[in-house]
């Protein structure tokens, strides 16, 4: 263990990457050295997540990996949990290792800083002090910026509500100065972040006038927004982004199930038909429109021909990116008492096959950006070639390039040469 050498571990979402970048600058303003090794660290932070069991696992293993550590320092090396599993199993978690340092449930993460002088005895700013600020909460030219935290829906098989509470929406004032501060700190892309972030209202704003008044504060600069709940998505979102050329063309928009049946099961609030119905919009009113989901397969009840109809989904949709999993038992959801629980193998294997159909469908659809120049945002070298850049296009695919100069943080224009089903591949124009 080193003195004055902290170590950060984010487990799931981009709102905890947030939280996660914005804590590692703040031990970095009290004087710790940022370290990806936690065996080195004098503090290790796990900023954690429970909406799948296997997050909650990692973070259980971890624990088994550090704790022994502690002990044999003789207590001088101090382990904290942050996120939502803490809000989930802080009980469990005391019970098991007492000896964890701090917890910190999402609705206590304001008092971070107070909670880590203590355990540190050094001095800490509060959280707000560092929340935004460009170097502490993201790579310099791309940032997160949570708009809204919480959810108001009850999906059956969904921890988020019980762990993150109602939901909260900050001010379009709030959040357009911290687009003007973010701006004037060189970021490139913002990406708005809320559960439903659809479902944001403030005083009469609805969630296009915030999306409309933050494009034009930022006009040179792409803005994304995620995560769009299907059931709250009004055509004037729509006609915002085809008026604004900085709104990139990409909504990730969970279908969750393509059965009608199931999804009435899960409580989401439309059928397949609905969600159908608002895909063609999208597809029709935003051109070149990209389009992302989330979806849960095996979950309670879901019979073969409910999970052909997820299938089925993905191959109608053709959605440009896929985030698939199987179904994860919650507890203290409504779905985790259900009966008819699907067998853990059947789960896996249905799993394997959307993965399979995501694959083919990416296959086909990626080829059709070959020959056209596509403007893309270069986030990082890639690792497999020299001089090989990585980076996205508006509508979030991602693109390899090769370049002697380093571009990294810059817009570049890429014409389309190659293709496979996961990038595409191409040359500086
Ligand atoms: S909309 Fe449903 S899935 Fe999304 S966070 Fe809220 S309860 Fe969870």
């Amino acid at each position: 263990m080193k003195k004055n050498v902290a170590c950060v571990i984010n487990y799931g979402c981009q709102m905890n990457e947030y939280e996660s970048q914005t804590v590692s600058k703040m031990l970095m303003g009290a004087g710790f050295e940022m370290s990806s090794n936690p065996d080195d660290a004098e503090v290790v932070i796990l900023n954690t997540c429970t909406v799948r069991d296997n997050a909650d696992l990692k973070v259980w293993h971890k624990l088994e990996h550090l704790l022994p550590q502690k002990r044999r320092s003789r207590r001088q090396k101090k382990i904290g949990l942050m996120g939502c599993m803490v809000a989930a199993q802080k009980e469990a978690l005391l019970l098991k290792h007492p000896e964890i340092d701090f917890l910190i449930t999402p609705a206590e993460l304001q008092s971070i800083g107070k909670v880590l002088a203590d355990v540190t005895a050094r001095r800490f700013e509060d959280y707000s002090t560092y929340e935004v600020l460009t170097e502490g909460n993201a790579a310099a030219h791309r940032s997160y910026l949570p708009v809204q935290t919480g959810c108001n829906f009850n999906c059956t098989y969904c921890i988020v509500p019980a762990v993150k509470g109602r939901e909260v929406n900050l001010s379009s004032v709030e959040i357009l100065n911290k687009v003007h501060e973010l701006v004037s700190q060189g970021v490139k892309e913002i990406t708005l972040l809320g559960q439903t972030i659809n479902s944001w209202r403030h005083e009469g704003l609805r969630f296009s006038d915030l999306l409309s008044r933050v494009a034009q504060k930022a006009p040179k600069i792409w803005i994304r927004f995620l995560t769009s709940h299907p059931v709250l998505f009004d055509e004037k979102i729509l006609d915002v982004m085809r008026e604004n050329p900085n709104l990139c063309p990409w909504v990730h928009i969970p279908a969750q199930s393509g059965s009608s049946r199931v999804l009435k099961a899960m409580k989401r609030g439309y059928t397949r038909e609905a969600y159908l119905d608002l895909i063609g919009r999208i597809r029709e009113t935003v051109p070149g429109v990209c389009l992302s989901t989330d979806m849960i397969c095996g979950f309670p009840s879901e019979t073969d021909e409910e999970f052909e109809e997820t299938l089925s989904l993905l191959r109608e949709v053709q959605y440009e990116t896929a985030y698939l999993f199987h179904y994860s038992e919650r507890q203290g959801t409504v779905a985790a008492s259900m009966q008819e629980s699907i067998p853990e193998e059947v789960r896996k294997d249905r799993l394997s096959k959307m993965i399979a159909v995501q694959r083919e469908v990416q296959t086909e659809i990626y080829p059709r950006f070959i020959g056209r120049t596509e403007k893309v945002l270069v986030e990082a070298e890639a690792k497999r070639f020299e001089n090989q850049y990585k980076g996205r296009t508006a509508g979030n695919i991602p693109v390899l390039f090769q370049h002697h100069e380093n571009k990294i943080g810059s817009f570049v224009e890429i014409e389309i040469k190659e293709a496979n089903s996961q990038s595409l591949f191409g040359d500086v124009v």
